[in-house]
């Protein structure tokens, strides 16, 4: 089986979906598309409310209606309660292509191929025990995000659909480097070396590789067919240029994070409990469907009256006019303004990173009070008047950090519909939409001098908010 552990936080970011990474039994694995995720054995079990996460404005930002941390895997419940035991994320084999060490046959495997690939080769006809056979490093990838096998069979046969069908085998012959790696046909005895099979020029404002250029001839180059491993889709469209790569190379996966800092829209208005108790699906679902109908207008009494009749009134203590209608505002980021026409192709850029992070630093230098922000003035020393503007210690502060897509060939601007196409299989609606997160609460201190703010953690290891600096300028 190929099974492994993983940090939670990993499957955002570093290996989140579309990632490759090697288990520890050597296997080389990708990620699975998000349609994958959150599939129980037994679907009484799932309760997805102890994943769903919110904040409002990332929310808004990426159009999504929620943010889900990745599963944790428990093997059994406690007592009577099995609610999400052993939820995974899934994975599938990946490169397809397999190598024997002795022989050096290439050999191509499946995605979902469990057990190890064992050399069939007649050279080992008399071996007790068959060798096993390791992954190739080598895959291929376009700018458009797409990942294919490495196509040895045609690059060797230089034909987009070879006829020949004898045996391969991935040869090294000293040397180092690509031009050290040939293709061997065993049957037509075709011979050819990797050179240059990762390199790629700019020709007339265009990008050309040279594995699409060489692979059979310029004049007939092979494009990428828009291969998708992480959704177990093979094929596709698309007329990029391809290129080889090492699986393990620094260009093969790039992951788009989108980091929030959890602002309140209205200060101290909604509390942990009432953040706690909107994580029941009985009061966030009913809260959804009252938006579907009556948007920012809702009459509060109208939600009152909803919730008693649909929530357990064990979970529904006494909860102030105020509170109720400031937690369905979070929940569902009414009162945003919408966004208008024109406004909208923009949206799919995202805004700037100045942009977003200012109303982040307008709050903070404050002294918000609130269950999901809190920072108070400390106050400083006399001789540190000179060099800081203001010193604020952040006592609480929850920072949510969001995979919503990738790039591949280089770190490049993704627009939002296309990195949540490369996440799943089918698209979904914005009110059904779920991007994978995960949540950091810190605390830390922020301080503001005439030259930049920065914000840094203490007292917390897992607080990945050192050094980052708040991208602001600001005069005394
Ligand atoms: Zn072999
Ligand atoms: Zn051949
Ligand atoms: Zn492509």
């Amino acid at each position: 089986m190929n099974t492994g552990a993983m940090r939670r936080a990993q499957l955002v970011s570093p290996f989140g979906v579309g990632a490759m990474s090697v288990l520890v039994n050597g296997t080389s694995v990708i990620t699975a598309g998000l349609d994958y995720w959150y599939r129980p054995d037994d679907a009484s079990t799932m309760a997805l409310e102890e994943y769903q996460e919110h904040d409002w404005r990332l929310e808004a930002r990426l159009q999504v209606s929620e943010f889900r941390l990745p599963p944790d895997f428990r093997r059994r419940g406690q007592g009577t309660d099995n609610r999400n035991v052993k939820l995974t994320v899934p994975v599938l084999r990946f490169p397809r292509w397999c190598f024997c060490m002795f022989c050096k046959r290439l050999e191509m495997s499946t995605l979902t191929m469990q057990q190890p690939v064992v050399c069939k080769d007649t050279k080992h006809a008399d071996w007790k025990h068959k060798p096993r056979m390791s992954q190739v490093p080598f895959v291929a990838i376009c700018t458009a995000g797409h990942l294919d096998d490495f196509p040895f069979d045609k690059w060797v046969h230089r034909a987009h659909h070879p006829t020949c069908n004898g045996t391969l085998r991935l040869k090294s012959l000293g040397g180092g480097g690509l031009e050290g790696q040939r293709v061997v046909c065993d049957k037509c005895e075709n011979d050819r070396n990797l050179r240059g099979i990762t390199q790629a020029r700019f020709v007339n404002g265009e990008e050309r590789t040279t594995l699409s250029d060489q692979l059979a001839s310029p004049d007939n180059p092979f494009f990428c067919t828009g291969a998708r491993p992480w959704l177990a889709k093979m094929e596709g469209a698309c007329d990029l240029p391809i290129r080889g790569a090492l699986r393990a190379a620094g260009n093969v996966y790039f992951p788009k994070v989108e980091s929030s800092i959890y602002l309140p829209r209205k200060e101290g208005a909604v509390s942990a409990e009432m953040h706690e108790l909107m994580r029941h699906p009985a009061v966030s679902g009913t809260m959804r469907t009252l938006h579907s109908i009556f948007g920012s207008g809702l009459d509060v009494n109208m939600l009152r009256e909803q919730l008693l009749k649909n929530v357990p009134p064990e979970l529904f203590g006494p909860i102030a006019d105020e509170e109720l209608i400031a937690g369905y505002r979070d929940l569902l980021g009414v009162d945003e303004k919408e966004p208008e026409t024109g406004e909208e192709i923009d949206a799919e850029l995202l805004t700037g990173d100045d942009e977003w992070r200012h109303p982040e630093f307008q709050h903070i230098r404050q002294t918000p009070k609130d269950d999901f922000l809190t920072t108070t003035d400390p106050g400083s020393h006399a001789d540190l008047d000179d060099f800081l503007e203001r010193i604020r210690s952040v006592d609480i502060l929850r920072e949510t950090r969001v995979l919503r897509g990738f790039t591949r060939v280089r770190d490049d601007v993704l627009k939002l519909s296309v990195g949540k196409s490369l996440l799943r299989r089918k698209p979904l609606a914005p009110v059904q939409d779920w991007l994978p997160a995960y949540v950091v609460k810190g605390e830390g201190i922020f301080s503001s001098s005439t030259q930049h703010a920065s914000l840094s953690g203490r007292r917390a290891p897992k607080c990945e908010l050192e050094h980052k600096k708040l991208p602001i300028t600001t005069a005394k």
